[in-house]
């Protein structure tokens, strides 16, 4: 290379260029094991920015439950080295960008999920810290009308709702049933299978006080696990989506041709397990429909959590009860 990117353009004379201190606070852990292994640190380093990445300020973030397991070493074989900075979703503002980004400038507003791969060589440096280094292609705008909470719940979720539905085949007349359809993942599977795959029939399970929940999510179908098993019932589906692990359950309900698509736990023929990949593309490709309302991003009536109750915030995601999604705001 000859001229270095920076030395091509001149420093802006109106808009004051941001100011990217050295450190930043951010949750970090150097051993593998439960919610007592996140410390925060004061003076974490501002991470670097390579030539197709972002640096984002970070304005919220959210947990999954991918965090948790990873904290506890469940896929110490194909993770980053520690100390890790956990979080995979992020909602802020760019305010650095590398020599070779091209869709994204400082003071964009944007969301997205900052490893192409959650478990497989994820990155060190998550987004529960005040700054986050992301590539350019998992970035997406942040969709209008929705606030940085909003948006931060929403990126890994939503891609594997999507990503599942798609793999699995939903098209427009088919049906579904959603296992697990309160948590973060399943309430996103619900509204995209009825506003974007166009299913004929949408079902989905949850305990007692989620009941109704599921219906203004767009269920048709609200089955009670605590009163009925769904493997039970004579209702066969096109599609099980199971964000439960009830791959051995799941089919038992599924038509002749149709798919089963496991997100965690064992998976029994014909199910198969999906694992999501993040891509700022497919965001930006759901975006509509969060701009119109059509899907809403769901938020655990528990939180926001701030930034300095990290640690509650993964205890209660823990537990398994999560309406929607856990979110960290402000960060
Ligand atoms: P959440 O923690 O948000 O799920 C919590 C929800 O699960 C609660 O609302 C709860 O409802 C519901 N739930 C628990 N047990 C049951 C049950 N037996 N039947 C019906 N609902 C139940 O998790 P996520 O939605 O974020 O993720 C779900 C699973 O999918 C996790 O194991 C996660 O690791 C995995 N996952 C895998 C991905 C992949 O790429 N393979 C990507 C994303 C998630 P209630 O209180 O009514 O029981």
């Amino acid at each position: 290379r000859c001229v270095p990117a920076s030395a091509s353009s001149s420093p802006a004379t109106t808009a004051a260029a941001t100011e990217v201190p050295g450190t930043m606070k951010a949750w970090a852990y150097d051993a593998y094991g439960d919610a007592t292994v996140l410390k925060l640190d004061e003076v974490a380093a501002v991470p670097p920015v390579a030539d197709d990445q972002v640096l984002v300020k970070v304005a919220a973030a959210a947990l999954n439950p991918v965090d948790f397991k990873r904290r506890a070493g469940k896929f110490q074989a194909t993770d980053s080295p520690l100390p890790t900075v956990p979080g995979y979703d992020v909602a802020g503002v760019v305010v650095k960008v590398g020599g070779e980004v091209k869709s994204f400038k400082e003071g964009d507003e944007v969301y997205g999920m900052i490893s192409e791969k959650p478990l497989d060589g994820p990155k060190q440096l998550g987004s529960l810290a005040e700054y986050v280094a992301v590539d350019e292609k998992l970035l997406a705008p942040k969709p209008n009308g929705l606030d940085f909470a909003e948006a931060a719940g929403l990126p890994l979720a939503i891609l594997t709702a999507n990503g599942g539905l798609e793999k699995a085949g939903l098209s427009a007349g088919k049906s579904v049933l959603v296992l697990g359809g309160a948590g973060g993942v399943g309430s996103l599977a619900i509204q995209l299978a009825k506003q974007v795959y166009g299913a004929s029939t949408v079902a989905a399970t949850a305990s007692t006080n989620k009941i109704e929940l599921l219906k203004s999510l767009g269920a048709d179908v609200a089955i009670d696990y605590t009163k009925e098993n769904f493997e039970e019932l004579p209702e066969k589906y096109d599609v099980v989506f199971d964000a439960v692990g009830q791959g051995e359950k799941a089919v038992k309900v599924v038509k002749e041709g149709g798919s089963v698509v496991v997100l965690t736990g064992a998976v029994t023929p014909p199910g198969f397990r999906f694992v999501v990949t993040s891509d700022g593309s497919t965001l930006e490709k759901l975006n509509p429909y969060l701009e119109s309302g059509k899907v809403k991003p769901l938020i655990d009536p528990t939180g926001p959590y701030p930034f300095s109750q990290v640690v509650e915030a993964f205890s209660y995601l823990e537990t398994g009860r999560a309406t929607g999604k856990v979110v960290i705001s402000p960060v």
